[in-house]
């Protein structure tokens, strides 16, 4: 009998320190990730965003429109992102997007429903070559711009595989590991929300060991889809207080590691 128990003891100890092994891989040794995202080039992820970044020692992606004013003013001051460890994610080149109704905004000339799926690869293809002079780096990840992922009925990353580790979508949820689609990271899409609402997701992440993916689109400005100053501030200064349960790095690594653990388990 007593042989007995200290097998089930033996067992079960052995099926707990397997479970804190996994764990341990899962996140880098951490409870979840976390990737920041700023999208579209706009001149504001420079002047409010960055130095608060760089002062904390946070790396974070932007996803790069390569055609937007700010790049094509302020293109030595993008450049510098990359030796300071963010990554410069692919916007495409123009930021073509679905028209249509409530997308009055969307110009004729880049709406995709006038574009085909070879002007939308080639066009993507050729932002990763404009990224690669900027920062001469060939592994990336691409977002989707206004989360539109098809033109007419056919998806177009399906042939930019090769091109990119992972792609970013727009649907507020969080995923754990093995439930990622690469080519289809859901993210949460900050619209004016306050530090304690985005604080939430960051403790949602940790409590269910997600991915969590935060886009940022203005900040103080910039876009109508913003974030104030002090909410940003607190936020990023939450996430650096809690390091030791967040893994923060730019999507291109983390997506290499959720690569790497989903062939392996
Ligand atoms: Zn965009």
């Amino acid at each position: 009998m007593k042989r007995v128990i200290t097998i089930t003891v033996l067992f079960q100890l052995l099926v707990s320190i397997a479970a804190i092994a996994q764990l341990n891989q899962t996140w880098q040794g951490k409870k979840c990730a976390v990737v920041i995202t700023y999208d579209d080039a706009i001149n504001e992820h420079l002047d409010n965003a960055v130095p608060l970044l760089d002062s904390l020692g946070l790396k974070a992606t932007f996803y790069v429109t390569a055609f937007s004013t700010s790049v094509q003013t302020r293109m030595n001051e993008w450049k510098k992102l990359a030796p300071s460890g963010h990554e410069l994610g692919n916007h495409t080149l123009f930021h073509p997007c679905i028209g249509g109704k409530g997308r009055e905004w969307v110009q004729p000339e880049y709406d995709l429903n006038n574009y085909s799926v070879q002007r939308m690869v080639d066009e993507t293809k050729m932002t990763n070559l404009f990224l690669q002079s900027l920062d001469g780096k060939t592994k990336r990840t691409f977002a989707f711009t206004c989360g539109d992922m098809k033109i007419a009925d056919s998806s177009f990353i399906g042939g930019m595989k090769n091109d990119f580790v992972a792609a970013r979508a727009v649907r507020n949820e969080m995923r754990k590991i093995n439930e990622i689609d690469l080519y289809n990271i859901d993210c949460y899409m900050v619209n004016n929300h306050t530090a304690e609402q985005m604080i939430d997701w960051v403790k949602k992440a940790v409590q269910t060991n997600s991915l969590l993916v935060i886009l940022f689109h203005g900040v103080g400005g910039g876009n109508g889809l913003d974030v104030s100053i002090p909410a940003h501030q607190k936020l990023l200064n939450y996430i650096k207080q809690n390091e030791k349960d967040i893994w923060v790095a730019p999507m291109v690594e983390v997506a290499e590691h959720v690569k790497k653990w989903q062939e392996k388990n």
